[in-house]
């Protein structure tokens, strides 16, 4: 779900980091307090809003707010009237385009079958073209989400049942979706054909022995309710809930899937099981190959909290090197890119993160941090370690360089704000003004997935963000003409 232009990045400091996440329940009773908690299980996937939509048999009821999902979601006045056994939530990330309720989801509609309500993690890479068609044609859209574009296209559908009017739709809509539909016959769940984008299913035993079903970015929400994993949607599939029954649909031609490596590198939590891998052990093990292709005669290994844990910890036992906390993080500081202003911004890092002092003074220090965007967060820590005293400051980076934009979902900046697009390797070490710089090969990071190097044909995931190679067409990229029209009409609209 990207809203306004998916070409204009947000200044969101240095991590790109963040997208959505979705969570949908079918069968239990409370279902919306149930939705609330799977969605505070994916609030890293996006803290701007959290919306939450449920059924009751007859009515839709809708509950949407900016912020997180505690706050908003932990009122009576609010989950009483989300009654229902079917419901669906979504968080958000932000953006700095418009920060408007009406793009917060899940996006609702009546349609001429009924009301339709829908919450997807992923961006519509032809969406502005869609948009504009849509909008010659007498469609007057609400939002300037992405997202509406398919409701248009469901609402538009000449095919006569819901599902195949969805199914026409999303054969029109390229780049990259795991969605959970409602409408009154009941749930979906689909995900692109190349699965660019998680979700999985669970199930959780009622009170009655009946077994409600469960769809969600993450297998983290699954635990955080007490659901049984299931197992992961496939590319291309589309599942639908109707009651107790579940029927599985395969619409599109099959193509080799494409799910996003980032998940492994930072999106998802390390207690997540994705495509079969716990991701913690996938990011030791990414540490574990950055030791070998780049060793650091150092005297310490220093994550840069919380995203660069895990993968100094494989960094360390590789190398033998003691891992330990050198940098504390306080968790009660708000993110760093919502405060507008580079000033405010630097402050912001300097609140959030504070050297270990006792622990640092004349060591040589390798910090192990997940990705480089801009490079802002990295130069901070660094001149952190060396105000601390460190002795030497060598980074390491457990992904390839991030030389390229994403358009399926991920809050990227654009291409000539990311560091390693403008700047070779030791450019960038002398901007972040650290003794050494390297990154995990993009090999390296297959490897640490259990595969001998990157297929180069036939690739495994989707890894445009590092090496260009995106796996579907990018109409809307290709078609200026588009975003500009694609601004005026969300002008128009706003
Ligand atoms: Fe993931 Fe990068 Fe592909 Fe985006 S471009 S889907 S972040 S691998």
């Amino acid at each position: 779900m990207l809203t306004t232009n998916p070409f204009e990045a947000p200044e969101n400091g240095d991590k790109l980091h963040e997208e959505c996440g979705v969570f949908g329940i079918s069968g239990a009773a409370d279902a919306a307090r149930l939705v609330a908690l799977g969605l505070h299980a994916l609030q890293h996937r996006g803290q701007e809003a959290a919306g939450i939509t449920s059924f009751d048999g007859a009515e839709f009821h809708t509950h949407r707010a900016m912020g997180h999902v505690a706050g908003n979601f932990d009122r009576e006045d609010i989950m009483v009237p989300l009654r229902g056994t079917v419901a669906c939530g979504h968080v958000r990330y932000s953006t700095t385009g418009e920060t408007a309720l009406r793009n917060v989801q899940p996006l609702y509609a009546d349609l001429a079958s009924g009301g339709f309500a829908i919450a997807h993690n992923g961006n519509i890479s032809n969406a502005m073209r869609l948009r504009r068609d849509l909008v010659r044609r007498g469609s007057i859209f609400q939002s300037t989400s992405d997202t509406e574009t398919i409701i248009h296209l469901v609402a538009t559908s000449n095919y006569r049942t819901v599902v195949d009017k969805f199914i026409d739709a999303l054969k029109r809509v390229e780049g990259a979706y795991s969605l959970i539909v409602m409408t009154p016959e009941g749930m979906i769940a689909c995900r692109d054909p190349l699965g660019i984008r998680p979700l999985v299913m669970g199930r959780i035993e009622q009170s009655d022995g009946s077994q409600a079903v469960i769809f969600a970015s993450e297998t983290v929400a699954l635990d955080v309710v007490g659901a049984t994993f299931v197992r992961s949607i496939d590319p291309g599939e589309l599942v639908m809930v109707k009651g107790s029954e579940i029927t599985s649909h395969r619409p599109f031609a099959p193509v080799s899937a494409r799910p996003c490596i980032f998940e492994f590198v930072y999106f998802s939590r390390p207690d997540s099981i994705s495509e079969d891998r716990s991701v913690y052990t996938v990011r030791k093990a990414i540490g574990a190959q950055l030791a070998i292709e780049s060793p650091v005669d150092a005297d310490l290994v220093i994550p840069v909290p919380d995203s660069g844990t895990p993968a100094a910890l494989g960094y360390a036992q590789e190398s033998g090197i003691p891992f330990e906390l050198g940098i504390i993080r306080s968790h009660y500081v708000g993110r760093t890119f919502i405060q507008p202003g580079d000033k405010v911004r630097h402050l912001g890092v300097k609140l959030k993160h504070n050297a270990n002092r006792a622990l640092i003074a004349g060591k040589k220090i390798v910090l192990i941090d997940d990705s480089i965007v801009r490079g802002t967060t990295s130069l901070k820590i660094v001149e952190m370690m060396r105000e601390a005293g460190a002795a030497e400051v060598h980074m390491r980076i457990a992904s390839p360089p991030t030389r390229h934009s994403c358009f399926y979902g991920v809050d990227t900046p654009e291409r000539a704000k990311l560091l390693a697009a403008t700047k070779n390797l030791e450019e960038m070490a002398a901007y972040i003004k650290a003794d050494s710089l390297a990154f995990v090969s993009i090999d390296g990071l297959y490897k640490a997935l259990g595969e001998p190097q990157r297929n180069a044909i036939r690739p495994s995931h989707c890894d445009a963000c590092f090496t260009g190679d995106y796996p579907t067409t990018l109409t809307d990229q290709d078609d200026v003409s588009s975003v500009d029209q694609f601004a005026l009409l969300a002008e128009r609209v706003s």
